[in-house]
This record gives C-alpha cells, sequence and structure tokens, in this order.
C-alpha cells in the first residue's frame, strides 16, 4: 500500500511516467544485476489501476451515506476549487446583500492543449475507464455520440475576428495517426483548479506553439505517457492529474490567499498615491467635470465609432487606420487574384513583436537585479510567452517571404534570456532587413510597400502621442507653478512628471525603431520630411516654444521643435489639460480594480474556511450516519479531521487580512462575528 501510495504521488506531484519507476524499482531490486529481476512492469500497472479505484472510491465516500444535501454528485471523484463560489456550499445567497453580489461572480478561463493527444493504437480488450462521467470528463459514450450528431462547420473564408484566440483558428485540421488530439478544459481563472466535468475530448483540430497556460505547463509534462494509454487508462490517468492539481492548490490557498493579498495591498495604496497625484496636479473644477463623466462606451456621431475617456483617440493616418485599410486592401486582393492572404497580419505581428521585446527589455529593467520570486515568475512567463509568438511568426515567415535569402541589411533585436541574462538576439527578418533589389529579386516588394505603410502608421502614432504627453506635462508644469506650494503637493507633481517623461521617451522609442525601419524601405521626400531624427532636445513643449519666440526679436531663428511645426497651435483653452484626461481615467480605474482584487481575495478566504469546514462536517455525518462498519467509520472521522486541520490552519493565516479595514466585505465581515471568536472557531455544540 505505501509502495502505490508512493508510486501516486510520482506520477503526479512528481510528474513522473510509469516506466521511470519501474525502472528505479529495479534498480533497487537487484544493483547491478537488472537481467535477473523479473519483468513487473504490466503487474505494476495493473495492480496501480485498481488501487487507484479502490483509492477512488473510498475518497468519494463510496458505500456511506449520501448526504441529503451536499451530495449533489453521488460518487463524485473530483475536486473542486475551496476558494471560488459554490452557492449552498461555501456561502449562501441569502447571506449577500445586493450591492455586493458582483464579488460572487465565479469566474472560468477555457483553453485546449493539443499537446495531450492519444496516439491511435489498437485498445486492449481490458481497457475500462473507472471514472467514466464520475470525475472532469462528460460520459464518454454520451459525449461522443453527441459530437458525431454535430454538423461540420463550414469552411469559410472569412477569418476568426480575433487574431490572437489560438483554439479558435484552425479546426478543421484531421491529424493522422491520432484519434484524440488534444483536451480542452474549464479552469478557474484565479486559481486554475480545473472544473468537476469541465474536461473534454478533441477529435479535430492541431495547433502549434500554445502559449504557456500554467496548468498546461504542468499537464503537458503528463502529455508524453498518456498519449500511449488505451482511451479509458488515458481519462483514468487525467482526472487523476487533475484532481491531485486540485487538491494541491487548496492545501496551498493558506500561503498563496495571503501573499496575493500583501502584493495587492501594496499595489493598491501605490495606485492609489499615484491617482491623488494625478488628481491634485488639475484645477478642482476639472476633476469635477470628470468624475461625472460615465466611462460606458458612447456613439457619439452615430457612426459606428464607439469611445469611451479610457481610449486613446484613434488617428487619422496612425497604425490602426492603416492596418484596417491595408487588410481591407488585402481581402480585396485575395478575392480578385486568389493571392496569399494574411501577409498585413503577418507584418503587423512582426512590428507588435517588436514593440513587445522592447517592453519587456524595458520591464525587466525595472525590475532591477533583486526581483521578487512572483515577479522573477511572471517575467519569464511573459518572456515564453512572447517566445511563442515568435516562433508562430517565423513559421509563418515562409509563407510570405518565400524562398528568400538570409538578412542583407540585418535589424537584430534583444531579447531577455533567463536569469536576467542576454538570450541570442532576434532577427525577425521582415522586408526592412533586406536591400529593395534583393526583395525584388524574390518577388516580395509588394511586402516592402504593406511594411512601409504600417511604419508610417506607427511613426504618426508615436508622434502623436508624444505630443500629446508634451502637452499633458506642460499642463501639470504651469498647475504646480501657479497654485501649489508646500513640499507634498509639489514631491506629487514632480512624480507626475516623471512619469510622464518615461513614457514620452517610450513613445520616443517606438518611433525611432519604425523610423529606423523607414530608413531602410525607401522611403520617399515627404517621409524623408515627416519624419524626421527625434532627438532629446525635440522633446520640448510648446509653451517652451511660445517663450521663447516671445523672447527673441526678428523671430528669425527660433528653437521651436520640428514636431510642432505641422500642428495647428492649439486654441481650445484646456487643450493641455484635456491631453491627460485618458491618463486620469485610467488611473482611477486601475486603483479600482486593486480595490475589487482585494474585496475578492477576503472572499477567496473565507470561502476556502468555509468549504473545508463543510468537508469536515460531511465526512462527520457519514461517519455517524447510516451504520458504516467500524472500518468506513474510523476512515471517515480521520477524513472529517484533515479538513478540519486544513480550515482552522486557514483561518488562522487569513485573519489579519480578514480584518483589515483597507477594504470592507460586509458578508465576510457578519460571517467571521457569528462563527469566530478570538481567533477559534466557535464550536456550536449539539
Ligand atoms: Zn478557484
Amino acid at each position: 500500500m505505501h509502495m502505490l501510495d508512493g508510486y501516486d504521488a510520482f506520477t503526479t506531484v512528481g510528474r513522473t511516467s510509469g516506466h521511470k519507476i519501474n525502472s528505479v524499482m529495479v534498480r533497487s531490486a537487484k544493483p547491478g544485476f537488472p537481467d535477473v529481476v523479473d519483468d513487473r512492469y504490466r503487474e505494476l500497472m495493473n495492480t496501480y489501476r485498481k488501487w487507484l479505484y479502490i483509492t477512488k472510491l473510498r475518497r468519494s465516500g463510496h458505500l456511506l451515506e449520501l448526504h441529503p444535501k451536499l451530495d449533489v454528485h453521488p460518487g463524485d471523484q473530483a475536486f473542486d476549487c475551496v476558494a471560488c463560489p459554490c452557492p449552498e456550499f461555501n456561502f449562501s445567497w441569502n447571506e449577500v446583500t445586493e450591492d455586493e453580489w458582483v464579488y460572487f461572480r465565479a469566474y472560468y478561463s477555457y483553453d485546449g492543449n493539443f499537446r495531450a493527444y492519444r496516439k491511435n493504437k489498437k485498445v486492449d480488450a481490458g481497457d475500462v475507464c473507472f471514472s467514466d462521467g464520475l470525475a472532469y470528463f462528460p460520459p464518454m459514450q454520451e459525449y461522443e455520440e453527441w459530437v458525431k450528431s454535430q454538423p461540420e462547420p463550414k469552411k469559410s473564408q472569412e477569418k476568426p475576428t480575433c487574431d490572437n484566440h489560438k483554439a479558435g483558428k484552425d479546426n478543421s485540421v484531421k491529424f493522422a495517426g491520432r484519434d484524440v488530439t488534444g483536451i480542452g478544459a474549464f479552469t478557474c481563472t484565479s486559481h486554475s483548479c480545473v472544473a468537476p466535468r469541465g474536461m473534454v475530448n478533441f477529435f479535430k483540430g492541431r495547433l502549434e506553439g500554445e502559449g504557456p497556460e500554467r496548468v498546461w505547463v504542468h499537464f503537458n509534462e503528463h502529455s508524453g505517457s498518456t498519449s500511449e494509454q488505451g482511451p479509458g487508462m488515458r481519462l483514468d490517468t487525467w482526472c487523476n492529474v487533475a484532481c491531485d492539481w486540485g487538491f494541491v492548490k487548496a492545501t496551498e490557498m493558506h500561503r498563496t490567499l495571503p501573499a496575493r493579498f500583501c502584493e495587492a495591498k501594496k499595489s493598491h495604496a501605490e495606485q492609489l498615491r499615484e491617482h491623488e497625484t494625478l488628481t491634485s496636479s488639475f484645477p478642482r473644477r476639472k476633476i469635477q467635470e470628470w468624475e461625472s463623466e460615465s466611462i460606458e462606451p458612447k456613439n457619439e456621431n452615430d457612426d459606428g465609432n464607439w469611445t469611451t475617456p479610457l481610449m486613446d483617440p484613434v488617428l487619422k493616418g496612425g497604425y490602426y487606420e492603416t492596418l484596417r485599410e491595408e487588410r481591407e486592401t488585402e481581402t480585396e486582393a485575395v478575392r480578385l487574384t486568389g493571392r496569399r492572404s494574411g501577409a498585413v497580419r503577418w507584418i503587423a505581428d512582426g512590428i507588435e513583436l517588436e514593440h513587445s521585446l522592447q517592453n519587456l527589455k524595458d520591464e525587466q529593467k525595472a525590475l532591477g537585479s533583486k526581483p521578487t520570486a512572483r515577479q522573477a515568475e511572471l517575467l519569464n512567463s511573459k518572456r515564453l510567452a512572447l517566445r511563442d509568438r515568435i516562433d508562430v511568426f517565423m513559421q509563418k515567415r515562409v509563407l510570405h517571404m518565400l524562398e528568400i535569402d538570409e538578412p542583407d541589411q540585418p535589424r537584430p533585436l534583444e531579447f531577455v534570456g533567463e536569469d536576467s541574462e542576454w538570450a541570442e538576439p532576434v532577427e525577425l527578418g521582415l522586408p526592412s532587413s533586406y536591400k529593395a533589389d534583393t526583395l525584388a529579386k524574390a518577388g516580395v516588394s509588394k511586402l516592402a510597400e504593406i511594411e512601409r505603410r504600417l511604419r508610417r502608421g506607427v511613426c504618426t502614432d508615436a508622434l502623436e502621442s508624444v505630443k500629446r504627453l508634451l502637452g499633458g506635462k506642460a499642463a501639470v508644469i504651469k498647475f504646480k507653478n501657479q497654485h501649489l506650494s508646500g513640499q507634498v503637493a509639489t514631491t506629487r507633481a514632480e512624480s507626475t512628471i516623471q512619469k510622464h517623461t518615461v513614457k514620452i521617451l517610450k513613445a520616443r522609442q517606438r518611433y525611432l525603431n519604425s523610423r529606423d525601419a523607414l530608413l531602410n524601405l525607401e522611403p520617399t521626400e515627404k517621409d524623408l520630411d515627416q519624419y524626421r531624427e527625434l532627438r532629446n532636445q525635440d522633446l520640448q513643449t510648446l509653451k517652451t516654444y511660445f517663450e521663447e519666440y516671445a523672447q527673441t526679436t526678428g523671430h528669425g531663428r527660433t528653437s521651436m521643435s520640428w514636431i510642432w511645426r505641422s500642428a495647428a497651435a492649439p486654441n481650445k483653452e484646456d487643450w493641455q489639460i484635456d491631453t491627460l484626461k485618458t491618463e486620469w481615467f485610467r488611473s482611477r480605474e486601475r486603483f479600482k480594480r486593486w480595490n475589487e482584487q482585494l474585496v475578492l481575495l477576503k472572499r477567496e478566504m473565507i470561502m476556502s474556511i468555509r468549504s473545508f469546514r463543510q468537508y469536515q462536517d460531511l465526512w462527520e455525518w457519514k461517519a455517524s450516519n447510516g451504520q458504516p462498519s467500524p472500518g468506513m467509520r474510523s476512515y471517515a472521522l480521520k477524513r472529517s479531521a484533515f479538513f478540519g486541520k486544513l480550515a482552522r490552519q486557514m483561518l488562522g493565516v487569513s485573519l489579519e487580512c480578514l480584518k483589515d479595514d483597507v477594504v470592507h466585505l460586509e458578508w465576510a465581515n457578519a460571517w467571521l462575528k457569528d462563527n469566530v471568536s478570538d481567533g477559534v472557531f466557535i464550536e456550536i455544540s449539539t
């Protein structure tokens, strides 16, 4: 029994295959003489499966009395998330006042994983599925019949509207040699526990380079061994892995939730400071005007252009407009000439990748040399996601750039590597990395034209951002000089100015990057005049220009930065302040999100405690109802005590956060008042 327990832990928590464990056992049976050890692999697998079956039955309360309310799924072999809302289990709707309803929504994410396929191999006659319909998958037969009854989706020319939704694309490819091509799963969004009966097999579709969703990173290590298993055994294995994953998550809640609370509290305070800083940098009447404005999307001109105060304006001739126009032209060209589609999107992806690479670099720099473990993990997962995006991009490259050689005017980009080292520089190989005649010889000059237009769009947008941010910066400086006195107010205003400077420099970077590419792409005279070198001394506000202008006599030579020359002088009185409106609304929303996050964490802590308490009560109830055998009774009592211990542990570590009045959740306070006294549960004697 101990051996099988250990075997189970190695295959779940340890993420090891049965084969590897078997090799270890062969070694320890007779070190140095593997040949004299009998091959018992099949027996091991067989025994383990039976052991697992019996263990699952026991944990599901098999043969024990069913609780009239709590045993909703008799024989349930899944383990639901303890921190997510489950009505009449870890909370009751009648405890929640209407204004707190919003915090009781359950959020789920859905994603497909195409590494968890099954090879189309002969199925053993003895391949039964013990968990069929009882744990994470719907009943096999019913599900297969349902899938067959669904009509084939029509092949359409239309691309999915969402470019980045991986599971939505290319779902009609049948992959040879695999009878199950992957798994789809619902997981709770904040803790990534798999939802009971929330997994399905896919029989079609295959995708490349999925992003490293955390739950799949873990599950992928099981993909190798499960791909060889029979359909029944495979489902049992996946259910066991999902169940164990959920169990581990539950037993880690006492660490993860308080840690998240502390981090969120820090961000909450920072964001509040930032928002107050911004607020104090403007005249009161402006703030009042903004405070009364709704953030709901508006369709003011009734032209289908929805806007909110949270959005940057979509610019004429800017990147997004150009992208939309180019894609429309492309669709038309594809229809008329049968040209390959997707080139515009591919080039746009390349440009956006360049920005992401730069952002990651900036983020790493901002973290400094000693990031916390969580920060490092976050950065690393972003790095991996970016790596995947680059891989997909490079795969598509051949389709568009055809047989072209290596770039002859390369534009290598720095890429953050593991443990703050640098990885190999990335060369995306866009048309701008080639000389014009090389592109012409390879027959892809058309792509250079597309890139040229998109680059102009990026330059236009970035330049406009620079101007807008400079305007905002000037507004803050003006307000500070005219109205603010005292250390605190001045420091706050200076911090706003500082933040703006960082943003201005980022916009400048984007501008220079695309301008650099544009210069490689045979720019026109107009390009050279419109998109000039943007030096640091060009980043001066219009106000500085006007002041200098007023001081110079003759006005023969001015130092006005070229960026303002093309712009009409702003005549609206509040022009400069309005440039900061988006910033103000965004900072307010960010603060609200952290506030909400803290409330949700309080809710999750109480729910975890209450889930554990429910299991404690349920197993105690099972021990004393329906006359169980002495062995089963003692098992039920032990299980009850186990959950009781988890509940007390969770309460112990959560109390400080729950009592923190940084945010208020009445539901949590009321429950604490009724159930906890002096830090321990009030035991109701029966
Ligand atoms: Zn959850």
